[in-house]
Formats: C-alpha cells, sequence, structure tokens
C-alpha cells in the first residue's frame, strides 16, 4: 500500500501557509489503519505504554498498544482528564499550546513509545516526552505516521530517539 496516494495535502489549513498533509483518506481505506498498525509495530522497541497525543495520535495509538499488548495512556488538551494533573507548555507549528497527563497513571520506570500522526516541529512530541519524563517514566521512542522532515523535528527530541515514521515528506 502506498500511503502517499492516500495521504491528502491541504493547502492553508488551518492557518494560511501551512501544508496540512491529512491522513484522514488513508484511515478510510479498509486496510489503512491495519497496515498503519503492521508497519509501526514491526519498528517499534518493547514498551510497557503508547503515550498518545490527543486528537489524531489516539486513532492511531490505541490500537497500536491493543497491537503491541501493552497499556494506551492519553495525553491531552487542558481540562480535558479528571484527578491531579502534570501540564507543560508547547509550542506547534500553528500556534501555542498546554497538554496535560494525569499525574498518578505512569508508575515509576515504566517504558514508553509516545505516538501522533504527524510530526512537524517536534515541539508537541518533545512536550509529550516532558510529560512523561516528569511522571518519572522513560521515553524508549516516538512513532508517527507522517514526518515533515524539512522541519527537523526530531532533532527537537530528546532523548532523540529511535523516531519512526512511515511516510517522509
Ligand atoms: P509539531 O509540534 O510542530 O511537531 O506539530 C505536530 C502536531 O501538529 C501533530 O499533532 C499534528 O497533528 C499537527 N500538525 C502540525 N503540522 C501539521 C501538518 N503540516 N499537517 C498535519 N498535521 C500537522
Amino acid at each position: 500500500m502506498d500511503f502517499r496516494q492516500l495521504i491528502r495535502d491541504v493547502p492553508d489549513f488551518p492557518k494560511p501557509g501551512i501544508l496540512f498533509r491529512d491522513i484522514m483518506p488513508l484511515l478510510a481505506h479498509p486496510q489503512g489503519l491495519s497496515t498503519i498498525i503492521q508497519r509501526l509495530s514491526a519498528q517499534c522497541p518493547p514498551v510497557d505504554y503508547v503515550v498518545a497525543i490527543e486528537s489524531r495520535g489516539f486513532i492511531i495509538g490505541a490500537p497500536l498498544a491493543l497491537r503491541l499488548g501493552c497499556g494506551f495512556i492519553p495525553v491531552r488538551k487542558p481540562k480535558k482528564l479528571p484527578g491531579q494533573l502534570i501540564r507543560v507548555e508547547y509550542t506547534l507549528e500553528y500556534g501555542q499550546d498546554s497538554l496535560e497527563m494525569q499525574a498518578d497513571i505512569l508508575p515509576p520506570g515504566a517504558e514508553v513509545l509516545i505516538v501522533d500522526d504527524v510530526i512537524a516541529t517536534g515541539g508537541t512530541a518533545a512536550a509529550a516526552a516532558r510529560l512523561v519524563e516528569k511522571a518519572g517514566g522513560k521515553v524508549k521512542g516516538y512513532g508517527f505516521v507522517v514526518e515533515l522532515t524539512t522541519l527537523q523535528g526530531r532533532s527537537h527530541l530528546n532523548p532523540p530517539g529511535p523516531v519512526i515514521s512511515l511516510v517522509q515528506y
């Protein structure tokens, strides 16, 4: 399956100047999601949890956790999660935002794969990694469907990898 043919380029979304890489046609293909999960799981390091980023990261992260036989933890936009929270600020390709995770959800020393649909500048994934580290977890790697290599997002990730991406632009 050629993912490039099923990823739609949407110019000027959600803001002028952004070329949005839309994975919805790939997800709409009957074998799209299963092929994404097969290809990501084939390259993933063993982990205790998939930590997925709201909201398109959830679409990929939950079935990936199922396939890997590990736990699933959502990282969400502010005011969505109940209980005691850890919060970080981050810069998006098209704005400023915050991410939150439940403070007590991750056992100390747990090994984590961070998952999202797209890595652009890397700010979102780096923020998720900071949340995991704050919670006492260890980031063992990152998984994305799409990597926008010109933005060099992977160079902003700490710890740096492995960084798995299925399609590069
Ligand atoms: P960044 O923090 O710059 O790596 O941005 C990654 C987050 O923003 C991901 O959650 C993506 O869903 C979204 N995103 C940023 N840029 C794009 C883009 N050009 N196309 C699709 N999604 C994007």
